[in-house]
């Protein structure tokens, strides 16, 4: 028994590691609230965690454009548009059914309907029009400068323009006399503060195209994927930048094996970080505890059930095993809130674990953490009925099947960066009318709702390679099973 539980600990170090680490960093974190750390002490403390982040991030351009350059130019173009369009498809319908998924969990639970008069809202206006947030999402296809992709994404910004508080009114004041600043993040800061002038002042809301930080992933997927596929038809005289990526993809990979075994460490520190600065649970209002409750048993009903499900229909192989092969993925992105800074790992779980064939884990992969977000969508359709409860805004079967439509748009929308989803649930509000200032109602709960729907987020795409591979193998046996790249001759 003995030698057996070496052998098992031996091979299952790291999973082991990790799992560890989210419980040490929980309790951790929770003792060191009762120290009351300063901000700084805080920030101090949080470090090793923000070097994980770090690291994650620092990956995530070589491995996305490796990936997809060298994943499509080795696949003969038959395979690689059949691939595709699965591909897509399969996202689409399950992410749909996420959807369907949270709109029966919403309607049967009732969150909103708890203690109507426990929440109120702050008024203000809306952070941007649904218009503004689809225009984004297509800008974000097309980035006008590669470079700058990689650092920065489009993003209307609306800016509160507070015109004077006496005079203005009646006077010649188009003229703004004070502009109080960027209302985006932190929209119910500057409405709180517009709110508590006398006499309240008249606020003009402005939308203009601009960018914030944080890389283009779409658009940088779009650009390889492009890339990829036409390298690909190019044979012969594409070949060598077809193996220059390989080899980066390669080394990449070689990277997260030793980065892998720093990751434990930083989980503690971001979990335990994130613990020390989140507000008093008790604050938390009876009814946004069962707004809680509702995604969470959302998720686990389509994470736990339905989409393994789905694997077992289509592979007939077992759900389980694939699931613990790729934990340790799941974790990260318990850990870190972001399917994108998890794309390393669940690449390495995929490949060493899972045994997916490698050309179709860097298509599928890449592409699912930009686009394929079960967990938001399942969230974002949730947060919407929530938030016409909440306002006894009965919604009609017309209106449920537009939020439907909008959260799957808006979940392909989000960026696999923490709490991205937030942001595009403007575009769900507003396609059925519902006040968008009325996010401020689900904030303080986001931040670990955002850490459950990344890990399904994170789940539906490796569960998807998985089918893919299955789908795909007869193509693949045929391509004798190495990478087909073009004779490269020097
Ligand atoms: N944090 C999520 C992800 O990275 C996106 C979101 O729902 O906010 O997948």
């Amino acid at each position: 028994i003995l030698a057996r539980g070496r052998d098992v600990c031996r091979r299952n170090g790291l999973l082991i590691l990790s799992v560890l680490s989210v419980i040490v960093g929980c309790l951790l974190g929770f003792f060191l609230r009762t120290r009351r750390l300063s901000p700084q002490e805080i920030s101090y403390f949080q470090f090793p965690g923000e070097l994980l982040m770090r690291m994650l991030k620092m990956l995530i351009l070589p491995l996305v454009v490796s990936s997809l350059v060298s994943g499509l130019a080795s696949l003969d173009p038959k395979t690689s548009s059949r691939l595709g369009i699965l591909t897509v498809a399969y996202y689409l319908w399950t992410t749909f059914m996420a959807v369907i998924v949270g709109i029966v969990m919403v309607t049967t639970i009732h969150p909103g309907g708890v203690a109507q008069k426990e929440m109120t809202a702050q008024s203000g206006k809306p952070i941007m029009s649904s218009a503004d947030a689809l225009l984004d999402l297509i800008r974000n296809m097309f980035p006008a400068n590669l470079v700058e992709a990689t650092f920065k994404q489009y993003r209307t910004k609306t800016t509160s323009v507070v015109k004077s508080i006496k005079e203005a009114s009646e006077e010649a004041l188009p003229r703004p006399i004070l502009i109080y600043g960027v209302q985006e993040e932190n929209s119910s800061r500057v409405q709180n503060f517009i709110l508590d002038l006398t006499p309240p002042p008249e606020v003009i809301y402005k939308s203009e195209p601009g960018t914030s930080e944080g890389m283009n992933v779409l658009g940088i997927v779009i650009f390889s994927a492009t890339m990829g596929i036409m390298l690909g038809r190019m044979g012969d005289s594409g070949a060598p930048l077809v193996s220059f990526c390989q080899c980066l993809n390669e080394s990449v990979m070689k990277i997260v094996a030793v980065a892998v075994w720093y990751f434990p460490f930083g989980i503690v520190f971001l979990i335990a970080g994130k613990i020390l600065e989140m507000d008093d649970p008790k604050t938390i209002g009876k009814k946004l505890g069962f707004y809680a409750i509702t995604v969470v048993c959302g998720l686990v009903v389509h994470g736990l059930f339905i989409l393994p499900l789905l694997y077992f229909s289509i592979t007939k192989k077992n759900p389980i095993v694939f699931i613990r092969g790729i934990l340790q993925a799941l974790l990260i992105a318990l850990a870190t809130s972001s399917s994108s800074a998890t794309l390393p790992v669940t690449f390495k779980c995929l490949l060493d674990n899972n045994h997916i064939e490698r050309r179709i884990a860097r298509f599928v992969l890449p592409v699912g953490a930009t686009i394929n977000m079960d967990g938001t969508a399942l969230y974002e359709a949730v947060a919407a009925i929530f938030i016409a409860q909440v306002n006894n805004y009965e919604l009609d079967f017309g209106q449920i099947i537009t939020i439907s439509i909008t959260a799957t748009a808006a979940s392909i929308g989000a960026a696999g960066i923490p709490q991205a989803g937030l942001v595009t649930m403007v575009i769900v509000l507003t396609s059925v009318g519902l006040p968008t200032e009325d996010i401020t109602l689900i904030i303080a709960i986001d931040w670990a709702l955002d850490r459950f729907r990344t890990m399904i987020n994170v789940l539906g795409d490796a569960l998807a390679a998985g089918i893919m591979a299955h789908i795909c193998r007869k193509d693949f046996i045929q391509d004798t099973g190495t990478e087909k790249l073009p004779p490269f001759e020097t």
